[in-house]
């Protein structure tokens, strides 16, 4: 499949890991928007947040299960932001669904 993050999984593609389990798959973005900026995927190949369903939200909850504790190893210990952009509206560029972790800094409210 061609698909970036489906290869960054495979080390098709090099990337910074920061933390792996069976389910899910994290790494440093390549172009941050804050100090930490740590991209999270599910290893399954789900296009959006439009395309989670209740056979794969599992998968998702996991990730969502995962994030305080790679939030804590990043050293994240004064708030953070979790960050999905869906859909062309939404800004979304990969279309392997995938959660922004992003702080250290105060981050501004709304985005734009
Ligand atoms: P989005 O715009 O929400 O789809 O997020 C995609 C993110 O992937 C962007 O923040 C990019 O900087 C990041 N990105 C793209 N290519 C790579 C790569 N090879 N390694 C790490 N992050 C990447
Ligand atoms: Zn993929």
């Amino acid at each position: 499949m061609d698909c970036l993050f489906c290869k960054i999984i495979a080390g098709e593609i090099p990337s910074t890991k920061v933390y792996e389990d069976d389910v899910i798959f994290a790494f440093l973005d390549i172009d941050p928007k804050a100090p930490e900026h740590i991209v999270i995927i599910p290893k399954a190949h789900i296009p959006s947040a439009d395309a989670v369903t209740a056979d794969n939200c599992g998968d998702i909850g996991h990730l969502f299960s995962k994030i305080p504790e790679i939030a804590g190893a990043r050293g994240l210990t004064n708030g953070y932001r979790v960050v999905n952009n869906c859909g062309e509206d939404g800004g979304q560029t990969v279309g392997h669904i995938h959660f922004h972790l992003l702080g250290g800094r105060q981050l501004a409210w709304p985005p734009g």
